[in-house]
């Protein structure tokens, strides 16, 4: 492979909506990643907090292999053994008792608000459409969720998107509490937010979110898309509060790096939904589940998650060590951390390359960390080392 004839061909080929660095990235291994010209690169973003079994896993590949020789695909016309399994397997762990499962991250979202429209017509008060979101909030890229997500950038060329959104100001109950309306159908929050800058709910305010849903009849959907599934260090990012939502999203690392989302909820939300009123046909399918099965039961293992917290809090101590005039805050939870900056994070990150650091950011200011969850400390002493002296190079 010419990795500058790929380069040019990707500019010549591919809707130009990415602004890629110029290297090809061509394998994995563990928590690094190769270019075509054999440069190693730490990985601090896995794929954006998807790969949480880091790069050719053994019992990953193992589960795919097994997946690839069964049933592939037969549509949700049928009964399959995985899907039943995987879902299963997420109740037993959750607060949840029903799932259903989609191919991404903004289509569990979408689900969500038909899901939760739709409970709020079966109990006889159609008029409660409405949805409050948050300041800072990502729920995804399609038309329903992309009105969910602030940004004006991502929503102005679109307009009119989904309409009823009111957007309140995060962790700010007084502000809910002006939002919410009796035509509002559910508030939807992101546990620890993370394209908004890696900003963590605080744990009261998520049990007053919780107290302050139920006095007013909405609903509470937890995105648990990017801090779900271990990510902080708990199987799921809302047990910190002690809270349950009616409604979780999950996507990102659910099948390793395979795409996958699910909706879970509680009895009373699934009840609403009947034969024929919400479908998909790739949405878990055998093979996916097969595969987001294995990686559950890895991630959901205790020992597994007491590592991510262990491994998380070594990463915010060493972050929070560093004497470097152009770091304003470190925030974060397990393996979910960002780094408030005075300069472009753009720079830092264009800057990481070069040193071998694999990093993406959170708006413009912040660096994310969001590592496979198979880091180790020394994998954080590394991470360190080498952002300190990208940080030392940036006037
Ligand atoms: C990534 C993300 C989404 C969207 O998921 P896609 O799979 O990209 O559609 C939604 N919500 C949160 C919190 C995310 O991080």
């Amino acid at each position: 492979m010419n990795p500058q004839q790929l380069m040019d061909d990707e500019k010549k080929y591919l809707a130009q909506t990415y602004a890629r660095p110029p290297f090809v990235l061509t394998r994995g291994e563990g928590v690094y990643v190769f270019d075509s010209e054999g440069r190693k690169y730490l990985d601090c973003a896995a794929g954006i907090a998807v790969n949480a079994l880091g790069y050719n896993d053994a019992g990953l590949v193992a589960a795919i292999q097994h997946a690839a020789q069964g049933l592939l695909h037969t549509s949700n016309l049928f009964y399959t053994e995985p899907q039943v399994a995987l879902a299963r397997a997420l109740v037993e762990k959750s607060f949840a008792d029903r799932v259903f499962f989609t191919n991404s991250g903004t289509e569990a979202i979408e689900g969500a608000l038909k899901f939760a429209r739709k409970y709020h017509v079966e109990r006889g008060e159609p008029q409660r459409k409405n949805f409050v979101a948050f300041r800072g909030s990502f729920h995804g890229r399609t038309m329903g969720a992309l009105a969910l997500t602030d940004s004006e950038k991502y929503q102005a060329p679109f307009r009119p998107l989904m309409p009823g959104v009111t957007f309140a100001n995060f962790n700010d109950l007084d502000s809910v509490r002006a939002a919410i309306t009796d035509e509002t159908a559910a508030v939807i929050i992101e546990p620890v937010q993370g394209e908004g800058g890696v900003y963590p709910a605080r744990d009261d305010f998520l049990r007053d979110l919780r107290a302050l849903c139920d006095e007013r009849g909405a609903l509470l959907i937890f995105d648990e898309i990017q801090c779900g599934l271990g990510r902080t260090g708990k199987l799921w990012a809302h047990e910190w509060s002690g809270v349950t939502p009616d409604v979780m999203a999950l996507a990102k690392p659910l099948a390793g790096g395979l795409p996958i989302g699910a909706i879970l909820m509680t009895e009373r939300v699934a009840s609403a939904m009947h034969v024929g009123e919400h479908g998909t046909t790739f949405g878990g399918g055998p093979f996916i589940t097969s595969v987001g099965l294995y990686v559950f039961n890895r991630i959901s293992d205790p020992q597994f998650l007491a590592h991510v917290n262990e491994v998380g809090n070594y990463l915010l101590e060493r972050l929070t060590e560093i004497n470097s005039a152009h770091i304003k805050e470190v925030r974060g939870r397990g393996l979910m951390i960002g780094v408030e900056m005075d300069v472009e994070a753009a720079k830092i990150r264009e800057r990481g390359y070069a040193h071998g650091l694999l990093l993406i950011q959170a708006r413009d200011k912040v660096v994310r960390f969001v590592p496979p969850l198979v880091f180790q400390k020394t994998h954080v002493d590394e991470l360190v080392d080498k952002f300190t002296r990208v940080l030392a190079e940036v006037e």
